[in-house]
């Protein structure tokens, strides 16, 4: 039980310590990509699905199918390597498109066999979870401890693999923007100031990913000791 705590108690600070060290502000990363004079410089150009397109192109891979999220409001953009398909979520007329659509285009020419796997692994993943979670709660798992590393480990594996392929779409997309800007009829000064506007962006949302995917391992075992806490207290 004591021991549980001092774990829970190592896991909450080790979420605010990593925070700190990465000096992350969530609020200003919100703040930089709202800019109406940015969104101004990319008003002209083509809707979401032309740019997709148009970017698949340059990266020679135009077997990838390219669809409107179903929910209209839908704000986020994703590329699911089951269908090999990019579906665009709602975001005409925000200046980070171009950034947002890039990124998910490199998705598509990562590695199938580590998209295949983060799939798969995923689901497994989360289901394995949930099923620990549930037993543990009804008294079936004695060795919390044991159930414990588990789920560490294979978050391990999850955050690894994640980590890698998000860090790798988010540091080339500025590049592929910048080749798809340049066949657009933007002037070269409009293009730099985008670029350097994704670059910013960049410096700020690289950790914070990594640091979501992070703390998202570090609240399922807290999750489940806490539960584990209850069950044996
Ligand atoms: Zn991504």
């Amino acid at each position: 039980m004591v021991e549980l705590a001092i774990l829970t108690i190592l896991m909450v600070l080790g979420i605010i310590f990593l925070k700190y060290v990465f000096g992350l502000k969530f609020k200003e990363i919100k703040k930089m990509a709202k800019n109406t004079e940015l969104d101004e410089l990319t008003k002209d150009l083509p809707n979401s699905e032309d740019i997709t397109k148009q970017m698949l192109e340059i990266i020679k891979n135009t077997d990838v199918k390219v669809k409107k999220m179903l929910d209209e409001n839908t704000g986020t953009s994703l590329y699911t390597v089951m269908n090999n398909t990019i579906s665009l979520g709602n975001m005409e007329n925000k200046f980070a498109r171009v950034q947002t659509i890039a990124h998910e285009c490199l998705h598509s020419i990562q590695s199938k066999r580590l998209l295949w796997f983060n799939f798969i692994y995923s689901n497994i993943y989360f289901a394995y979870y949930i099923i620990s979670l549930v037993l543990t709660f009804l008294g079936f798992f004695e060795n919390v401890f044991f159930h414990m590393f588990i789920i560490l480990f294979l978050g391990i594996i999850w955050y690894t693999v994640r980590a890698y392929l998000e860090t790798d779409a988010m540091t080339k997309a500025p590049y592929l923007a910048n080749e798809y800007l340049k066949q657009t009829k933007l002037e070269d000064e409009k293009i730099k100031t985008l670029i350097s506007s994704y670059n910013k962006i960049n410096e700020q949302a690289i950790p914070m990913v990594n640091y979501y995917l992070i703390i998202q391992v570090f609240c399922r075992l807290i999750l489940y000791s806490v539960i584990s806490m209850i069950v044996i207290g």
